[in-house]
């Protein structure tokens, strides 16, 4: 058998006939490029047997015939008669990189998301997949056919015949060093019986990487109280038919939703199918990745901190059926289960679940879809659910289970509504108000932990010029620069600009600047002043930059080494601490005031979540919420813990404005470093958008051009407007129709997110 070095440009390129390409084999490629044009290609004879869909390959492209890499997608489909078809030039991989349906889960991945299917499959494909990394080709020797009986009639010295021996007791191909070692020989043997062509060389990747999981330490299934038993029998039953349903798990915080997903999971495993759970990767904490840990033999977690190597081996467990449980954050979706049994996505209004970046899809609609494809259930959990959510399992579409109470009849925690505006403490500038003051006080005194929560990382998030009424912004962005007094700079925290803090105002010239409020740095430094005697970490990006630091301030909070752990969002998510018995919201405004139309959603989901964080263990919790809006029905609401009197009236609003889940969006946005070029452009955009509605009909609406609410951001100006129907078809419809017709000036951006979670 001749070895195939087909992986590699052919030697020279082979003229392809015009009149022969009609019985020729050609292949659909898909090109990383913002189309949903697929391109044919001639296959050379020489790649024909080897050549599949999920393969990469190198193909010419444009004027000049430059080689590209571009993913096969189909084999053998009748290509287009009019024009003279190009050759492939090589095939990269060896293996398909991707399985047809999963290949198939990218092309409706790139219709639903506007984006270009070369493009979403680049992006789903993990680097150390593409490179193989942790991997490296071995020689290896296998016995040609027919060799031992050949053999049989031969003579042959008792050195070959020990490499025979070897060979033939093996189940595959033996690495060379291996097969000297077994055979107790040198190379000469082996090349001999080679030249008789009795053993075959042939390559082979194997994994440098060894298996270090460490096993965690068993622990038995807990018995589910009623409520729990409810929501896993309306699991297990489409589980078991089986066949594809959403189930939302709407629970609130403490009620036991992770063990639920643990004894559906428990169930797929026995029909030896996999599991993908989905979690915000704040969430992929050693406790979370302990709990499954001590519940299943083999388990992959896919967090952002693993090397291009680690991930590939993961992914190769995983696709060899190795792995029962894959737990990852958002793109752990594409995770290849060859025997997929259900998906979990935990936490599910988290915004992570949103890819910011092309393709912007949101991870719940690809586990839907792919749960669909699949026909298993996929299970949503949350205990703020989205609207979205909520309101198509309230429609009946989805299912909805509610888990109303905590284990063990532990009452939710009673919420303390505190108007900051008649503080005397918070009107002399501290963060920290009267009431929370004694509170933390009281709860440090019992023995008690205290949660503190500040969404604003840096000193002070403002540089403030009495005189032009303005704070000192950053040059690149429409952003105000943040004090950050550890370092000494004026930071910028959307591009990482910084400069040392001007001592005259650096647009008038005058003197005499003022720190305007408090990030979770200067709040820092007030809790250190009011309680010397507490152990105090702060947990924000800037304090957690080394990995694992994170993981480390959590563990030793549940040890009980810290008494006050404040910061950002960081501390806000998932995590179950028995000993906390004060969860102290610094400013619950901050959030409520935002002009986005999620501002009321976001605010409530942040107060029942950092309520969840207390009343967890036997001692009972308290949570203080901080504000200058004390009267604010979303505020109210979630002091109540009504969530569903918060869905209710949140939906009525989205109603009234049109706004999803009420009707579907998509946003677009232009951006280049000319304000009146970018305003020009996208105003002929609009026009064209609206003519094209025009020719298609229905109830297509456009909102805008404006500004976006962050005008200018690294640099370049930014001009948006909103596509909105009743039905997320209609908008792609819509834009599929128009785009072929758009045509921006050069230095222009243009970007499409459906389905938008960030609107600045
Ligand atoms: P959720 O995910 O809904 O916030 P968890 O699954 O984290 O809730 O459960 C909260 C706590 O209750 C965990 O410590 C868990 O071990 C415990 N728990 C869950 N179910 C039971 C049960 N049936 N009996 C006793 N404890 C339980
Ligand atoms: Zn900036």
């Amino acid at each position: 058998m001749p070895q195939p070095r087909l992986f590699d440009p052919p030697d020279a390129p082979e003229p392809w006939e015009l009149a022969a390409e009609a019985d020729r084999t050609t292949a659909e490629i898909v090109l990383p490029l913002p189309t949903p044009t697929t391109f044919h290609y001639l296959v050379p004879d020489a790649l024909r047997e080897l050549i599949r869909p999920g393969q990469r390959v190198k193909v010419p492209f444009g004027r000049g015939d430059q080689l590209r890499v571009g993913f096969v997608v189909a084999v053998g489909t009748p290509p287009p008669a009019t024009r003279r078809l190009k050759s492939i030039d090589a095939v990269i991989d060896r293996e398909p990189l991707i399985a047809d349906d999963m290949l198939a889960l990218t092309k409706w991945i790139a219709d639903r998301y506007l984006g270009g299917w070369g493009q979403v499959l680049d992006s789903v494909i993990p680097a150390g997949v593409k490179k193989q990394a942790g991997t490296r080709e071995i020689r290896c020797f296998q016995l040609a056919e027919g060799a031992l009986e050949k053999a049989a009639g031969m003579k042959l010295p008792p050195r070959q015949r020990a490499v025979l021996d070897v060979l033939s007791e093996s189940d595959g191909p033996v690495p060379v060093d291996q097969l000297e070692a077994a055979a107790q020989c040198g190379t000469s043997p082996i090349h001999a019986l080679r030249d008789k062509k009795l053993i075959l060389p042939v390559r082979q990747r194997r994994s440098t990487m060894t298996d270090d999981v460490v096993p965690a330490a068993r622990m038995a299934d807990l018995i589910l109280n009623p409520d729990q038993q409810r929501a896993l029998d309306a699991i297990l039953e489409p589980l078991r038919t089986p066949r594809h349903e959403t189930i939302l798990l709407h629970g609130v915080t403490g009620s036991g939703k992770t063990e639920i997903y643990i004894r559906a999971i428990r169930e797929v495993v026995s029909y030896g199918r996999q599991a993908i759970v989905l979690v915000p990767e704040i969430s992929l904490t050693p406790q979370t990745i302990r709990r499954f840990g001590s519940r299943f033999s083999s388990l992959a977690v896919l967090h952002s901190h693993l090397s291009d190597a680690e991930r590939h081996w993961h992914w190769q467990r995983i696709a060899r059926g190795e792995v029962e449980v894959v737990i990852g954050a958002r793109s752990a979706v594409f995770a290849p289960t060859p025997h997929l049994g259900i998906i979990v996505l935990d936490e599910e209004h988290e915004t992570t679940f949103k890819q910011n970046a092309t393709p912007r899809y949101h991870a719940r609609e690809v586990a839907r879809e792919r749960s669909r494809r699949a026909g298993v259930p996929l299970v949503l959990g949350s205990a703020t659910p989205t609207l979205e959510s909520f309101d198509r399992a309230r429609q009946g579409i989805d299912r909805l289970i509610e888990l109303p109470n905590r284990v063990e009849q532990r009452p939710l925690p009673p919420v303390v509504v505190v108007d900051t505006r008649t503080d005397p403490l918070v009107s002399r500038g501290h963060s920290i108000g009267r009431g929370l003051q004694h509170s933390i006080k009281r709860s440090i005194d019992d023995g008690g932990q205290v949660i503190l929560f500040l969404n604003l990382r840096g000193y002070s998030p403002v540089l403030w010029c009495l005189k032009c009424n303005e704070g000192v912004k950053c040059p690149d962005c429409d952003i105000s620069l943040t004090w950050h007094r550890d370092r000494g700079r004026l930071l910028c925290h959307s591009c990482d600009f910084d400069m040392p803090p001007p001592e005259r105002c650096p647009k008038c010239g005058q003197p005499g600047m003022k720190y305007l409020g408090a990030g979770t740095q200067k709040l820092e430094q007030e809790v250190r002043t009011k309680f010397p005697d507490a152990r105090v970490v702060r947990m924000d990006s800037d304090a957690m930059k080394k990995p694992g630091s994170h993981d480390e301030a959590l563990e030793r909070f549940r040890k009980g080494e810290i008494d006050i752990l404040l910061g950002t969002q960081m501390i806000a998510k998932g995590l179950d601490f028995p000993n906390v018995t004060l969860v102290g919201v610094i400013d619950a405004d901050s959030m409520l005031h935002q002009p986005d139309l999620r501002a009321a959603e976001r605010t409530f989901q942040l107060i029942a979540q950092v309520a969840g964080r207390t009343g967890r263990g036997e001692k009972a919790g308290r949570v203080i919420v901080q504000t200058m809006s004390p009267d604010d029905a979303v505020i109210q609401l979630a002091a109540q813990h009504d969530y569903l009197g918060f869905a209710e009236r949140e939906l009525a609003q989205r109603r009234e404005h049109q706004a999803p889940p009420a009707t579907n969006l998509a946003r677009v946005i232009v951006r280049g470093p000319r304000e009146d070029l970018v305003r020009a452009e996208i105003r002929k955009l609009v026009e064209h958008l609206k003519a094209t509605a025009l020719e298609i009909g229905g109830d297509l609406r456009i909102l805008g051009p404006a500004p976006a609410p962050i005008l200018k951001l690294k640099k370049l100006f930014r001009y948006h407007c909103q596509l909105s129907a009743p039905d997320v078809e209609q908008i792609l419809a819509w834009w599929r129709k128009a785009e072929p017709k758009i045509a921006l000036t050069e230095e222009l951006e243009l970007t499409i997110d459906v389905d938008p979670l960030d609107l600045r």
